[in-house]
């Protein structure tokens, strides 16, 4: 990797002390880009130590109680700033590239939808603003002349693999997500009944954040991404297919109506869609340890178990439904996660509470942030007094 052709490339990241965020830092160390923004919400600790290694011209946390465990960098030039405002005011003004966010869960919509708004690269790894609010942040881009590369790993190698397609959308036949299965693949429903935090973080393939990791175990991701493939890439849900692949090496497909398959492989590291979204349209040598083909047995390929792991269907029915049904979806199932890894609500009625909740909240067809926001707040009520009388 060339340092000095990205020596000058000017990056902020939004979550850097998450799992994404430490990993962009990663890439950025070994790219030697300009650090110029970092956010986290909390850990003020970790984000001390970023920005004394980095020296950004700013940093913020998101929760205001946490500014006084900021310890500043030595040389003095780092501003402070404190609170989801000034997070979005930051956002807004400071001069960047590239804009990583990398903040988790529906707490990142917001961020997005600012970065969205600034003409600049977003490398997008916050799969619930996507989600729910995926045209207005596409629009936005456009408008401004932004442009957004995906960073979830399914994505951006569906995003390499329409690469090969210099014709019409119409010669896409099939977006193939690949899923790891998780650490319950090949569970009946009644081996769900045991299932303890402990065992649902810990992921066989891929390290995560604890949310993500608890949704790659139920599938409740790949039903997100389902929805993130069809915002994303503007196909049917009817043509995006998930394929179990338990090595993680191939991270999705395109098939082509000619029958013909792309796929993009590589290690299992978010390393490499992140360096793929910041150098984009150029590949440059990586931190990413290269597939050795004939240490690598057998690539397999099963159906997921659609009985056992209801909530991929659930998460298509979402789409069906429309409007700001995906965002109920995302709520139900924030709210349900949260009780799982708190030790209240048993593993196996997770999908119970996100399909109860979709059922009771009546969501608006048409998609704003304002109706997005207020059935985010509906879903999280409704499935936390579903949560309180299982
Ligand atoms: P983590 O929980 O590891 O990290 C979340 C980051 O967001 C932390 O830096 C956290 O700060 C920060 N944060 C949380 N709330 C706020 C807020 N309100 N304002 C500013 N910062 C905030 O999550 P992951 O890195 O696992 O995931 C991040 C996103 O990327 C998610 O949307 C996830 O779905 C997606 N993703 C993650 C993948 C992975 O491999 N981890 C793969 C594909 C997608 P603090 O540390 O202070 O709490
Ligand atoms: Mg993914």
């Amino acid at each position: 990797m060339k340092k000095s052709d990205y020596s000058e490339l000017r990056v902020a990241v939004l979550g850097s002390t998450g799992s994404v965020g430490t990993q962009a830092l990663d890439v950025i160390r070994k790219l030697g880009c300009r650090v110029v923004f970092l956010s986290a919400k909390s850990n003020a600790s970790l984000l001390s130590r970023q920005a004394n290694e980095f020296h950004p011209e700013a940093v913020c946390l998101t929760d205001e109680k946490k500014g006084s465990d900021f310890i500043f960098p030595e040389n003095g030039k780092t501003e402070l700033f404190l609170g989801e405002e000034a997070h979005l005011k930051c956002i807004e003004s400071i001069s960047v590239d590239v804009i990583i966010h990398a903040v988790s869960g529906l707490s990142g919509i917001s961020s997005a939808i600012k970065a969205s708004e600034k003409g600049v690269r977003l490398a997008i790894a916050n799969k619930e603003s996507i989600i729910t609010l995926g045209d207005i942040i596409q629009n936005n881009l456009k408008r401004t002349g932004g442009v957004l590369i995906p960073v979830d790993s399914e994505h951006s190698a569906i995003f390499q693999c329409l690469l090969s397609n210099k014709g019409e959308r119409t010669e896409i036949k099939k977006l193939i997500l690949t899923a790891s299965g998780g650490p319950f693949f090949g569970y009946t429903a009644e081996m769900l009944k045991n299932v303890t935090p402990a065992m649902a973080l810990a992921h066989p393939t891929w390290k995560m954040g604890p949310k993500i990791t608890v949704d790659c175990s139920t599938m409740m991701n790949k039903g997100f991404e389902i929805i993130e493939a069809v915002r994303l890439f503007g196909v049917s849900e009817s043509s995006v297919q998930v394929v179990v692949h338990r090595q993680s090496i191939i991270h999705s497909m395109v098939e082509y109506i000619d029958s013909t398959v792309i796929a993009q492989l590589g290690s299992p590291d978010m390393r490499a869609p992140i360096l793929f979204a910041l150098t984009f349209p150029n590949r440059v040598e990586s931190p990413v340890s290269a597939l050795d083909f004939t240490s690598i047995s057998k690539l397999t390929f099963d159906k997921p178990d659609e009985e056992v792991f209801p909530l991929l269907g659930i998460a298509r029915y979402a789409i069906r439904c429309g409007g700001v049904a995906p965002a109920v979806l995302i709520s139900a199932d924030e709210a349900a996660v949260s009780s799982f890894l708190d030790g209240v609500l048993p593993f196996e009625k997770i999908p119970l509470v996100v399909e109860k909740t979709l059922d009771k909240v009546s969501y608006e067809k048409s998609v704003s942030i304002t109706n997005v926001f207020s059935a985010v707040d509906d879903a999280d009520k409704i499935a936390k007094s579903i949560i309180r009388n299982i």
